[in-house]
């Protein structure tokens, strides 16, 4: 018997994929206009090693598997993302930008190193 594994896999990963489009890039609109930060473009991408990134020209990548995580979550990992935009390295200044526009951020950080594995479940 053959098994249809990998297209179930790829349609979940694409139903992942429009879920995350459709709950996280709305977020990163909002908190960056709340911010007063202008981004590039704002991508779900897929990555095993990441739950967002930020580009040299200012593109903000957040990670689809964090459409699994809660609101406090996903907001905290935009506004880490977006606060690279205004200092690159994780000053005290850089915590101080990010602790004013998600509070949440030590829960965040506590749920994100529990669940790392996430990243590297397949789906
Ligand atoms: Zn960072």
């Amino acid at each position: 018997m053959v098994c249809d594994g990998s297209r179930g896999a790829t349609a979940r990963r694409d139903r992942y994929v429009a879920r995350a489009k459709e709950h996280i890039l709305p977020r990163v609109e909002r908190h960056a206009r709340s911010f007063g930060v202008r981004y590039g473009r704002a991508r779900i991408v897929d990555s095993r090693y990441r739950w967002g990134s930020c580009t040299a020209r200012g593109n903000v990548n957040i990670n689809r598997r964090l459409v699994k995580a809660p609101a406090f979550v996903i907001d905290y990992v935009i506004v880490h993302e977006l606060a690279h935009l205004i200092e690159p390295n994780h000053t005290d200044r850089f915590r101080g930008i990010v602790r004013a526009h998600a509070p949440g951020m030590e829960g965040a950080r506590s749920w994100l190193r529990e669940h790392g594995q996430l990243l590297e479940e397949s789906i």
